[in-house]
């Protein structure tokens, strides 16, 4: 698991492994890996060459940057890693996903499909239950996270999950917010566990 460290070293992309998606979202995907190895950030990512995945990993080589992929042995064929980045072969998905979070001190979240789902629900079910407390800022462009957002804040307004959650995450529309969004959202989080008068993240 990742300590709650007060500084944000290494952060982990989630993202869409299809080619086909909004050329607009490849583009940004590019963009957001450079950011981070500008930051002078650690990418982490889910190591296949395709989709999202692969434009932000590129991105981030590219420009400098550290990238460790980690990508199960049964993947490699269907999601191609990169030849010229660091990358880890585990033997299954939930090995890839405890290696990608416990690497990781914060999370952003590209679009995606189903896999991209389903990490990003684990990483606040898991904030939830106190296993982390770790940064997570969507990059939303032209809404495409919104649905989730509404599906999360019915489970609040429906007392599911208490009002809290919805300060586990952040979103932002643009390249640029992003790694700010991040940082600010790390900071605020070490200053909550230092100061333990501050309960309220947002
Ligand atoms: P997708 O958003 O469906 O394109 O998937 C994005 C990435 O998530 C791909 O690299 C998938 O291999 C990965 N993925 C899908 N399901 C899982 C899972 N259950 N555990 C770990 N990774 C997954």
């Amino acid at each position: 698991m990742p300590s709650p460290s007060d500084r944000v070293e290494s952060v982990c992309v989630y993202c869409g492994s299809s080619n086909d998606a909004d050329p607009a979202f490849l583009s940004s995907a590019y963009a957001i890996g450079a950011e981070i190895a500008k930051a002078g950030l650690t990418f982490v990512y889910g190591g296949g060459g395709v989709g999202l995945m692969g434009a932000s990993a590129r991105g981030a080589h590219d420009a400098g940057g550290r990238v460790l992929g980690i990508i199960p042995d049964f993947l490699q064929g269907r999601e191609q890693p990169f030849d010229d980045v660091e990358t880890i072969v585990v033997t299954s998905m939930h090995e890839r996903k405890m290696m990608m979070f416990d690497r990781s001190d914060a999370f952003v979240v590209l679009p995606g499909g189903i896999g991209t789902l389903e990490e990003v629900v684990e990483l606040l079910s898991w904030q939830r239950l106190g296993l982390h407390a770790c940064p997570v800022v969507f990059y939303n462009p032209r809404g495409f996270w919104d649905p989730l957002f509404e599906l999360l804040h019915h489970t609040i307004r429906e007392k599911l999950s208490p009002p809290e959650f919805a300060n586990s995450w952040r979103s932002v529309d643009t390249v640029e917010a992003l790694i700010p969004a991040v940082l600010a959202m790390g900071a605020d989080l070490a200053g909550a566990r230092t100061n333990p008068d501050v309960a309220d993240l947002t």
